[in-house]
Protein backbone atom coordinates (compact mmCIF):
# COMPACT_ATOMS: atom_id res chain seq x y z
CA UNK A 1 0.00 0.00 0.00
CA UNK A 2 1.70 3.27 -1.45
CA UNK A 3 1.68 6.06 1.56
CA UNK A 4 3.08 9.10 1.49
CA UNK A 5 7.09 8.00 1.85
CA UNK A 6 6.19 5.43 -1.44
CA UNK A 7 4.50 8.67 -3.45
CA UNK A 8 7.44 10.78 -2.41
CA UNK A 9 10.49 8.87 -3.70
CA UNK A 10 8.39 7.93 -6.60
CA UNK A 11 7.73 11.71 -7.54
CA UNK A 12 11.07 12.50 -6.92
CA UNK A 13 12.97 10.04 -9.08
CA UNK A 14 10.30 10.82 -11.78
CA UNK A 15 10.43 14.46 -11.69
CA UNK A 16 14.29 13.70 -12.09
CA UNK A 17 13.75 11.43 -15.48
CA UNK A 18 10.82 12.93 -17.04
CA UNK A 19 10.54 16.46 -17.66
CA UNK A 20 11.33 17.49 -21.14
CA UNK A 21 10.24 13.57 -22.54
CA UNK A 22 7.82 13.67 -25.07
CA UNK A 23 4.58 10.83 -24.79
CA UNK A 24 4.30 9.22 -27.85
CA UNK A 25 1.07 7.49 -27.29
CA UNK A 26 -1.16 6.23 -24.47
CA UNK A 27 -3.26 3.65 -23.56
CA UNK A 28 -5.50 2.77 -20.84
CA UNK A 29 -6.29 -1.01 -20.85
CA UNK A 30 -7.99 -1.05 -17.89
CA UNK A 31 -11.27 0.59 -18.86
CA UNK A 32 -12.22 0.71 -15.03
CA UNK A 33 -9.07 3.37 -14.18
CA UNK A 34 -9.62 6.32 -16.32
CA UNK A 35 -12.41 8.28 -14.07
CA UNK A 36 -12.32 11.05 -16.99
CA UNK A 37 -13.03 11.76 -20.73
CA UNK A 38 -12.95 15.04 -21.30
CA UNK A 39 -10.30 15.51 -22.67
CA UNK A 40 -9.70 12.19 -24.24
CA UNK A 41 -6.70 10.21 -23.02
CA UNK A 42 -5.30 10.53 -27.00
CA UNK A 43 -4.85 14.75 -26.02
CA UNK A 44 -1.78 12.58 -24.33
CA UNK A 45 -0.23 11.81 -27.94
CA UNK A 46 2.55 14.18 -28.46
CA UNK A 47 2.46 15.43 -25.53
CA UNK A 48 5.68 16.54 -23.20
CA UNK A 49 6.43 15.76 -19.36
CA UNK A 50 6.36 18.68 -17.50
CA UNK A 51 6.80 18.04 -14.00
CA UNK A 52 6.24 15.36 -11.55
CA UNK A 53 4.45 16.52 -7.94
CA UNK A 54 2.92 14.46 -4.74
CA UNK A 55 0.32 15.51 -3.02
CA UNK A 56 -0.83 13.19 0.46
CA UNK A 57 -0.79 9.49 -1.31
CA UNK A 58 -1.64 11.22 -4.95
CA UNK A 59 0.75 11.36 -7.90
CA UNK A 60 0.74 14.68 -10.55
CA UNK A 61 1.92 13.84 -14.00
CA UNK A 62 2.32 17.76 -15.46
CA UNK A 63 2.29 17.53 -19.34
CA UNK A 64 1.91 20.39 -22.16
CA UNK A 65 0.02 18.48 -24.90
CA UNK A 66 0.08 20.08 -28.34
CA UNK A 67 -4.07 20.23 -28.63
CA UNK A 68 -5.20 21.02 -25.42
CA UNK A 69 -2.74 23.09 -23.29
CA UNK A 70 -1.25 22.25 -19.94
CA UNK A 71 -2.95 18.57 -18.69
CA UNK A 72 -2.06 17.00 -15.24
CA UNK A 73 -2.49 12.96 -15.27
CA UNK A 74 -3.50 12.68 -11.51
CA UNK A 75 -3.61 9.46 -9.91
CA UNK A 76 -3.92 7.41 -6.79
CA UNK A 77 -2.74 3.95 -6.53
CA UNK A 78 -4.90 2.67 -3.78
CA UNK A 79 -3.50 0.19 -1.85
CA UNK A 80 -2.64 -2.55 -4.88
CA UNK A 81 -1.01 -0.20 -7.57
CA UNK A 82 2.16 0.28 -8.96
CA UNK A 83 3.76 2.79 -11.38
CA UNK A 84 7.08 1.87 -12.59
CA UNK A 85 9.28 3.68 -15.60
CA UNK A 86 10.36 0.52 -17.91
CA UNK A 87 12.68 0.56 -20.24
CA UNK A 88 11.06 -2.18 -22.91
CA UNK A 89 7.29 -1.74 -23.68
CA UNK A 90 4.47 -4.34 -21.13
CA UNK A 91 3.60 -7.36 -23.07
CA UNK A 92 -0.15 -7.02 -24.13
CA UNK A 93 -1.09 -10.15 -21.99
CA UNK A 94 0.09 -8.19 -18.70
CA UNK A 95 -3.61 -7.76 -17.11
CA UNK A 96 -1.98 -5.75 -14.59
CA UNK A 97 -1.67 -2.83 -16.79
CA UNK A 98 -4.18 0.74 -16.13
CA UNK A 99 -2.24 3.16 -17.69
CA UNK A 100 0.47 2.67 -20.20
CA UNK A 101 2.03 5.96 -21.78
CA UNK A 102 4.92 5.30 -24.17
CA UNK A 103 7.67 7.05 -24.85
CA UNK A 104 10.51 7.09 -26.87
CA UNK A 105 13.08 4.36 -27.21
CA UNK A 106 11.06 2.00 -26.15
CA UNK A 107 10.56 3.33 -22.92
CA UNK A 108 7.38 3.11 -20.63
CA UNK A 109 5.21 4.25 -17.72
CA UNK A 110 3.01 2.36 -16.59
CA UNK A 111 0.30 1.39 -14.05
CA UNK A 112 0.08 -1.75 -13.00
CA UNK A 113 -2.48 -3.26 -9.91
CA UNK A 114 -2.30 -6.27 -8.56
CA UNK A 115 -4.97 -7.97 -6.65
CA UNK A 116 -8.60 -8.96 -7.86
CA UNK A 117 -10.20 -5.37 -7.14
CA UNK A 118 -9.81 -2.55 -9.76
CA UNK A 119 -9.53 0.35 -7.33
CA UNK A 120 -6.58 2.31 -8.52
CA UNK A 121 -7.64 5.59 -10.58
CA UNK A 122 -5.89 8.06 -13.34
CA UNK A 123 -7.62 11.10 -14.11
CA UNK A 124 -6.67 13.67 -17.14
CA UNK A 125 -7.98 16.98 -15.71
CA UNK A 126 -7.06 20.71 -17.16
CA UNK A 127 -5.51 23.57 -14.52
CA UNK A 128 -8.66 24.44 -13.07
CA UNK A 129 -10.53 21.17 -13.00
CA UNK A 130 -7.45 19.68 -10.82
CA UNK A 131 -7.60 22.48 -8.55
CA UNK A 132 -11.04 21.73 -8.05
CA UNK A 133 -11.40 18.01 -8.09
CA UNK A 134 -12.87 16.15 -4.84
CA UNK A 135 -10.09 14.19 -4.55
CA UNK A 136 -7.31 17.05 -3.81
CA UNK A 137 -9.75 19.60 -2.69
CA UNK A 138 -10.77 17.84 0.36
CA UNK A 139 -7.26 16.88 2.01
CA UNK A 140 -5.67 17.61 5.14
CA UNK A 141 -2.67 19.37 5.46
CA UNK A 142 0.40 17.23 4.27
CA UNK A 143 2.14 15.11 7.42
CA UNK A 144 5.21 15.39 5.87
CA UNK A 145 7.68 17.28 6.21
CA UNK A 146 6.09 19.98 7.85
CA UNK A 147 2.61 19.48 9.47
CA UNK A 148 0.81 22.01 11.34
CA UNK A 149 0.22 22.16 15.54
CA UNK A 150 -1.55 18.50 16.56
CA UNK A 151 -4.02 19.47 19.19
CA UNK A 152 -6.55 21.54 17.00
CA UNK A 153 -5.76 19.57 14.03
CA UNK A 154 -7.18 15.90 16.14
CA UNK A 155 -9.64 17.42 18.40
CA UNK A 156 -12.36 14.62 17.48
CA UNK A 157 -13.46 11.80 19.65
CA UNK A 158 -12.10 9.31 17.71
CA UNK A 159 -9.18 6.92 17.92
CA UNK A 160 -5.89 8.44 16.90
CA UNK A 161 -5.13 5.13 14.50
CA UNK A 162 -8.34 5.90 12.18
CA UNK A 163 -7.75 10.09 13.31
CA UNK A 164 -4.27 9.89 11.33
CA UNK A 165 -5.49 8.07 8.61
CA UNK A 166 -8.00 9.98 7.83
CA UNK A 167 -6.80 12.01 4.66
CA UNK A 168 -8.95 14.76 5.13
CA UNK A 169 -8.05 15.09 8.45
CA UNK A 170 -4.07 14.56 8.17
CA UNK A 171 -2.69 13.42 4.17
CA UNK A 172 -0.07 10.86 3.63
CA UNK A 173 -0.63 8.33 6.95
CA UNK A 174 -1.72 4.98 6.36
CA UNK A 175 -1.82 1.24 7.55
CA UNK A 176 1.88 0.37 7.48
CA UNK A 177 3.12 3.74 8.75
CA UNK A 178 0.63 4.85 11.93
CA UNK A 179 1.98 2.07 13.78
CA UNK A 180 5.47 3.24 13.11
CA UNK A 181 4.15 6.69 14.54
CA UNK A 182 2.46 5.86 17.21
CA UNK A 183 4.72 3.50 18.85
CA UNK A 184 7.41 6.24 18.33
CA UNK A 185 5.42 8.68 19.99
CA UNK A 186 4.27 6.02 22.95
CA UNK A 187 0.79 6.70 21.98
CA UNK A 188 -2.06 4.01 22.47
CA UNK A 189 -3.79 3.28 18.83
CA UNK A 190 -7.28 3.59 20.61
CA UNK A 191 -6.18 6.69 22.27
CA UNK A 192 -8.67 9.61 21.51
CA UNK A 193 -7.80 12.35 19.48
CA UNK A 194 -9.20 14.92 22.42
CA UNK A 195 -7.56 13.49 24.78
CA UNK A 196 -4.51 14.64 23.82
CA UNK A 197 -2.39 16.60 26.27
CA UNK A 198 0.12 19.58 24.81
CA UNK A 199 2.79 17.45 25.60
CA UNK A 200 1.49 14.23 23.54
CA UNK A 201 0.69 16.22 20.63
CA UNK A 202 4.03 17.56 20.27
CA UNK A 203 5.46 14.21 20.60
CA UNK A 204 3.12 12.58 18.18
CA UNK A 205 3.94 15.41 15.72
CA UNK A 206 8.06 15.02 16.01
CA UNK A 207 6.67 11.19 15.59
CA UNK A 208 4.96 11.75 12.27
CA UNK A 209 8.01 14.19 11.12
CA UNK A 210 10.76 11.82 12.25
CA UNK A 211 8.71 8.71 11.06
CA UNK A 212 8.33 9.53 7.65
CA UNK A 213 11.22 11.44 7.33
CA UNK A 214 13.24 8.18 8.50
CA UNK A 215 11.26 5.96 5.34
CA UNK A 216 11.96 8.88 3.02
CA UNK A 217 16.04 8.84 3.69
CA UNK A 218 15.76 5.12 3.75
CA UNK A 219 13.72 4.78 -0.30
CA UNK A 220 16.55 7.66 -1.23
CA UNK A 221 19.50 5.88 -0.69
CA UNK A 222 18.03 2.77 -1.65
CA UNK A 223 14.65 2.81 -4.57
CA UNK A 224 15.76 3.70 -7.80
CA UNK A 225 14.01 3.57 -11.42
CA UNK A 226 12.41 1.32 -12.34
CA UNK A 227 10.68 1.63 -9.14
CA UNK A 228 10.21 -1.63 -6.96
CA UNK A 229 6.87 -3.76 -7.87
CA UNK A 230 7.29 -3.85 -3.98
CA UNK A 231 8.98 -1.41 -1.72
CA UNK A 232 11.92 -2.50 0.93
CA UNK A 233 9.95 -0.77 3.89
CA UNK A 234 11.87 -0.35 6.96
CA UNK A 235 9.21 -1.28 9.18
CA UNK A 236 9.81 -2.10 13.20
CA UNK A 237 6.37 -2.37 14.54
CA UNK A 238 3.85 -2.68 11.66
CA UNK A 239 2.81 -6.75 10.89
CA UNK A 240 6.17 -7.60 13.87
CA UNK A 241 3.65 -9.27 16.35
CA UNK A 242 5.39 -11.63 18.33
CA UNK A 243 8.59 -10.19 17.70
CA UNK A 244 10.57 -8.49 20.84
CA UNK A 245 9.84 -4.36 20.71
CA UNK A 246 12.81 -2.51 19.78
CA UNK A 247 12.74 -0.05 22.22
CA UNK A 248 11.68 -2.61 25.48
CA UNK A 249 11.79 -6.20 23.90
CA UNK A 250 8.04 -6.78 25.57
CA UNK A 251 6.53 -9.04 23.12
CA UNK A 252 4.58 -6.85 20.40
CA UNK A 253 0.74 -7.67 20.36
CA UNK A 254 -1.49 -7.27 17.40
CA UNK A 255 -5.10 -6.19 16.74
CA UNK A 256 -6.59 -8.19 13.54
CA UNK A 257 -9.44 -6.44 10.84
CA UNK A 258 -10.62 -7.89 7.79
CA UNK A 259 -8.27 -6.51 5.84
CA UNK A 260 -5.00 -5.42 8.08
CA UNK A 261 -3.27 -5.82 10.89
CA UNK A 262 -2.83 -3.22 13.51
CA UNK A 263 0.82 -3.85 15.78
CA UNK A 264 2.02 -1.61 18.72
CA UNK A 265 3.77 -2.90 22.10
CA UNK A 266 1.83 -3.42 24.98
CA UNK A 267 4.83 -1.81 27.71
CA UNK A 268 5.38 1.06 25.33
CA UNK A 269 2.15 1.97 24.12
CA UNK A 270 -1.02 0.82 25.95
CA UNK A 271 0.42 0.68 30.17
CA UNK A 272 0.66 -3.26 29.56
CA UNK A 273 -2.93 -3.69 28.22
CA UNK A 274 -3.21 -6.25 24.93
CA UNK A 275 -5.74 -4.80 23.41
CA UNK A 276 -8.98 -7.55 22.32
CA UNK A 277 -8.31 -9.52 19.00
CA UNK A 278 -11.26 -8.05 17.06
CA UNK A 279 -11.10 -11.09 14.34
CA UNK A 280 -11.50 -12.86 17.55
CA UNK A 281 -14.21 -11.72 19.75
CA UNK A 282 -16.20 -11.50 16.70
CA UNK A 283 -15.81 -15.29 16.10
CA UNK A 284 -16.97 -15.73 19.86
CA UNK A 285 -20.01 -14.24 19.50
ZN1 LIG B 1 8.09 -1.48 23.82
Amino acid sequence: MPELPEMEIVARRLDAALPGTPIESATAPGLNALKTFDPPLSALDGATFTGVRRRGKLLMLDVDTPGHGPLTVLSHLMSAGRLQLFDKRASMRDRTARLLLRLPEGRELRIREFGTRQRAWVKLLRPDDLAADESLANLGPEAWPDPPPLRELLASPRPLHSLLRDQQVITGIGRTWVDEILHAARLSPFKRGDDLSDEQAEALRAAIVGELGRVVAHYEAKVDLPLPEKFPKPTRVHAHQGQPCSRCETVMEAVFYEDYVMTYCPHCQTEGRVLKDRRLSRLLK
